[in-house]
């Protein structure tokens, strides 16, 4: 697409960049047939298509609008374009440019601002999050329907395996996982075992909650306090850096491209992205440690939009499930959003409830008796009306070590209270 970039950007490195990404648009359209955002609202502007059309006229001096801000504002940033582009256009990276003008050019209502600040407030200090939890949770009966589907349901703490090994890595611990999903990790713990390999947690958050509210310094901070962490594990002899949020993961991977202008921190953040593994990659080559552990049950797999569109690696976690013996359903649709999205069910709650709902729907349709999925984040979205179970699948390959025999009941008597 040609582009005449306004001076304000002309020359930049973002310009540059996201001069680069339009050129590689070819206007085609085929990203709309797989956008959430306009499979629910028919608007060109909802879609892919037309909010590239719309950057691009803010890169080249045209004044952006609240209705500009709000069209961005509904893209879940599931990056389902990405991988149906058959130009390798980079939406992403040009919805990052491309938001960040818009917000300085476009101020925020105090309510917004106020809720955004909220988010990034609660959700990355674990001790926050615990706090709230702590003291909403027996309130729960008395909380509007809205509020008390959202507290997830409390998971049993379950001890780390004793043994030590030589092999190490290190793993996120993360800021809500850590406190709402605390079955992964312990799940983790034990697939590592298994592996002849212990773990040390590396604390803190990978800036995503920061990065998509808007306040993309603040998320740069946490990204540098968290790049320096794992590279003093590393230099410690730890041999990779395992993420089992697959959205933390993929903003971790983008770490090369957020500091690619920086020039003291793009090969630290490269050393980060080298090292960072998806659990499935030290899984896959030994899968038949959990050969039959799935006794042919069947599931459902819900592959987060950052498992598939960012990281790549659905396929291979499928793969292993059903090594594992689990029988996987057919999911219509997999390729769209569940509408969790970070702070997206919170921010855009209307079209998130539309997606939540529409993902629910074909998840069930296969008649499976539990949800598997690789996100703390779709996992909470999705119990909070699911009917069935929706554990991490790393649970699926240890379901002891993670009381997931509990879970059912815990599924039944969470949507009990919600009546
Ligand atoms: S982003 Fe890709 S698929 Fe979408 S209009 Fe541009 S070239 Fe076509
Ligand atoms: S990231 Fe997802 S919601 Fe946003 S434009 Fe692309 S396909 Fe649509």
């Amino acid at each position: 697409m040609e582009t005449h970039l306004a001076d304000f950007i002309r020359g930049t490195p973002e310009g540059n960049e996201a001069e680069a990404i339009l050129r590689a648009c070819v206007h085609c359209g085929f990203c709309t047939a797989t956008c959430p955002t306009y499979q629910l609202l028919g608007d060109e502007l909802d879609g892919p298509r037309g909010r590239i059309y719309l950057i691009k006229r803010v890169l080249e001096g045209e004044t952006p609008t609240a209705i500009t801000a709000q069209h961005l504002d509904r893209c879940p940033t599931c990056r389902a374009c990405e991988t149906t582009c058959p130009s390798g256009v980079r939406y992403a990276r040009l919805a990052d440019i491309g938001r960040a003008v818009v917000a300085r050019q476009v101020p925020r209502s105090w309510r917004e601002t106020l809720r955004r600040t909220g988010i990034r407030w609660l959700f990355t200090h674990p001790w926050r999050l615990r706090l709230m939890l702590a003291l909403l949770r027996p309130l729960r009966p008395l909380l509007p329907v809205r509020i008390a589907e959202k507290l997830p349901a409390r998971q049993r703490r379950l001890p780390q395996p004793a043994a030590r090994h030589p092999r190490q890595v290190l793993v996120l611990e993360g800021c809500v996982q850590s406190v709402a999903t605390p079955a992964t990790n312990a799940a983790l713990a034990r697939v590592l075992d298994r592996l002849g390999c212990g773990m040390e947690f590396v604390a803190g958050c990978c800036g995503a909650l920061a990065w998509h509210t808007g306040a993309q310094d603040q998320g740069r901070a946490r990204m540098r306090g968290l790049i320096a962490r794992v590279e003093d594990g590393l230099q410690a002899g730890a041999e990779a850096f395992v993420v089992t949020a697959s959205g933390c993961a993929a903003m971790i991977g983008e770490y090369p491209d957020i500091f690619r202008h920086q020039p003291t921190w793009v090969e630290r953040a490269q050393r980060v992205a080298a090292a960072l593994r998806d659990p499935s990659e030290l899984i896959a080559p030994t899968v038949e440690h959990w050969a039959g552990v799935g006794a042919g049950k069947r599931i459902a797999f819900h592959a987060p939009c950052t498992l598939q569109h960012a990281l790549h690696r659905a396929d291979a976690v499928e793969a292993i499930l059903a090594r594992a013996g689990y029988l996987l359903t057919p999911v219509p649709e997999a390729h769209l959003c569940c509408g969790s999205a970070g702070s997206y069910s919170l921010t855009q709650p209307g079209i998130s409830e539309a997606l939540r709902m529409r993902k629910l729907a074909a998840l069930m349709s296969g008649a499976p008796t539990l949800i598997a999925t690789a996100n703390v984040g779709c996992e909470l979205h999705l119990a909070a009306r699911a009917s069935l179970p929706v554990r991490h699948w790393l649970e699926l390959l240890e379901p002891t070590s993670s009381g997931l025999g509990s879970s059912i009941q815990d599924a039944k008597s969470s949507r009990n209270q919600r009546r």
